[in-house]
């Protein structure tokens, strides 16, 4: 394989991991938010299927009474499941159930009246209807659908439907099951769009515009979490820390709009040089920082090798571009804050040394 196709075979294959994970973070944040509705659903279920067995008991030969009142906390306890469903796979099986025996009961309240097909139908259409917000996948909707609409089958089957009731009651279920589908699809667009919208913002929020380089607190945070992570496996963390040499002298000379167009170009490198998972923040105005998990002293040191030969390529309008660095690769027993400080101290030894060089922290 050349090199071009293999290059867009791995954009390819991180852009189809990267729309995989986002897909699972929706589910995950749709499984948070349908959660906050549970108890109310499982509340409702609950009080339907008690308010229709008191109004069966109204009706000539009521049958399987005490089955229907058994059926009554099997559902809240398939109720109370789905509050408690930490996994979209967990929340849709005890959704299922649910409804489950919400449908039989309300299947064994039709038995025995004159036209149990037709007075199951509105039961089937409520339960298919109502849950139709539910289901976070397609593969649960249309667990759902065959759920509320299976008992159907033995009352066309096995209880001497009239034709006129089978017809009937099909054309209902039909644009009951499409409308079901339509709003499900169009909620879950609605879902899709106000999370990448929330994504977004909540990007924004933590990213400097001019640089792409996240926030100092953003950074810092990211870099305690790091931290946390590297300290409890074992594995090395480095922190590189950069100062564009003599920038103010830049801005001095040519302006802060040709000192803006470094910076950017400065990100930009950041940006396109270093791995998915290494983090660079803007801790200041000429000044930034790289978090490189799972490199130690020796790695980091030929990633800045890298980064300045790059950065020596940035056009700058008075010199060649050099930053000022120091390596600091943190340790067992002190805090981020710690390892920032040696870093910072390196870089300030660079400056003094002469400047265009990185240092390692004492
Ligand atoms: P040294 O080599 O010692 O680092 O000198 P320096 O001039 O790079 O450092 P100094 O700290 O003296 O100056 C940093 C300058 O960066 C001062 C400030 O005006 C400029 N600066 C800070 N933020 C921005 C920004 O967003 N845009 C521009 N254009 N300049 C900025
Ligand atoms: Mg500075
Ligand atoms: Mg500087």
């Amino acid at each position: 394989m050349n090199r071009a196709a293999e290059r867009r075979r791995k954009i390819h294959s991180r852009a189809a991991a990267e729309k995989a994970a986002t897909t699972e973070a929706l589910r995950l944040h749709t499984l948070a938010r349908l959660r906050l509705t549970a108890s109310e659903m499982g509340v409702m279920a609950v009080a339907g299927s008690a308010v229709v067995l008191l109004a069966r008991l109204l009706l000539p030969a009521p049958e399987y009474v005490w089955l229907r009142v058994l059926l009554l906390p099997l559902t809240a306890l398939f109720g109370y499941a789905v509050t408690r469903a930490t996994t979209v796979r967990q929340y849709g099986m005890a959704c299922l159930a649910t409804i489950a025996t919400v449908s039989l009961n309300a299947y064994l309240g039709v038995l025995g009246t004159d036209r149990p097909l037709m007075n199951f139908l509105p039961a089937a259409l409520v339960v298919m209807l109502s849950t139709s917000f539910f289901w976070i996948t397609l593969a649960q909707w249309i667990g759902g659908a065959l759920v509320s609409y299976a008992l159907f089958v033995p009352l066309m089957l096995f209880d001497a439907a009239s034709r006129a009731d089978t017809v009937f009651a099909l054309l209902y279920a039909l644009p009951g099951l499409a409308v079901g589908l339509v709003s499900h699809q169009r909620i879950q667009d609605f879902q899709r769009r106000a999370f990448e919208q929330e994504c977004r913002l909540a990007e924004l929020a933590v990213t400097d515009p001019l640089t792409g380089a996240r926030s100092r607190r953003d950074f810092l945070q990211q870099a305690e979490e790091a931290a946390a992570r590297a300290q409890a496996s074992g594995a090395p963390l480095v922190l590189l820390y950069l100062d564009i040499d003599h920038f103010k002298r830049l801005n001095d000379r040519h302006g802060h709009a040709a000192g803006d167009e470094v910076l950017r170009a400065v990100g930009g490198v950041l940006q396109r040089m270093l791995r998915h998972h290494d983090v660079f923040g803007r801790l200041g105005g000429e000044e930034f920082c790289v978090l490189l998990p799972d490199h130690d002293e020796q790695q980091a040191l030929a990633v800045s090798g890298r980064l300045r030969a790059l950065l020596a390529e940035v056009p700058r309008p008075d010199r060649r571009l050099t930053v000022s660095a120091g390596i600091a690769r943190l340790r067992d027993d002190e805090t981020v804050a710690e390892a920032l400080n040696r870093a910072d101290l390196a870089m300030l030894e660079a400056k003094q040394g002469g400047r265009d060089r990185v240092l390692m922290a004492a």
